[in-house]
């Protein structure tokens, strides 16, 4: 039996629901993620986009420039503007935002990347992986989650 979580942006306009477990969560430290959220990090919790069940609303899709020169798709509530989730290259995985869930500390981070720009007051805790910057996915996902990725990455047919 998998566990659902439902989450929401401010005001309600926007409901969803995961309907499983993330595929994995990241802790990002990268200077655009503090920018977008004005605040240390994100937690995002990776998950298929089909698993990502909109009960209410639709969220507003932003885009939203990087460092790099590339953009990111940023969905808000179209009313108070929230974030709920975020698209980096592939539309297949959603990257939502753990602060909107209903019990935010129902999940933690699987990994912390971006560490090079980590803010120096944050102290990390031993229990999850630090990378300077990426991670080998192949190496660190447990293989069901990897092969639930391949499953929508590279669709039969
Ligand atoms: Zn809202
Ligand atoms: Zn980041």
């Amino acid at each position: 039996m998998e566990i659902t979580r439902d989450g929401g942006c401010a005001c309600g306009e926007v409901r969803y629901r995961l309907t499983s477990d993330p595929l994995f969560t990241h802790c990002c430290h990268c200077l655009n993620c503090q920018r977008q959220t004005g605040s240390a990090f994100v937690i995002n919790l990776l998950i298929e986009s089909d698993r990502v069940e909109l009960l209410a609303g639709e969220p507003q899709a932003v885009e939203v420039p990087r460092d790099d020169g590339s953009t990111q798709t940023i969905y808000r509530c179209p009313v108070c503007q929230v974030a709920v989730y975020s698209e980096y290259s592939r539309p297949e995985v959603r990257f939502v935002r753990s602060g909107t869930l209903d019990e935010p500390g129902s999940v933690e981070p699987d990994v912390h990347i971006f560490t090079r720009s980590k803010l120096g007051w944050v102290t990390l805790p031993s229990s999850a992986p630090a990378f300077e910057v990426y991670y080998d996915t192949k190496s660190l996902w447990p293989p069901s989650r990897l092969e639930r990725l391949a499953a929508v990455m590279s669709p039969a047919g």
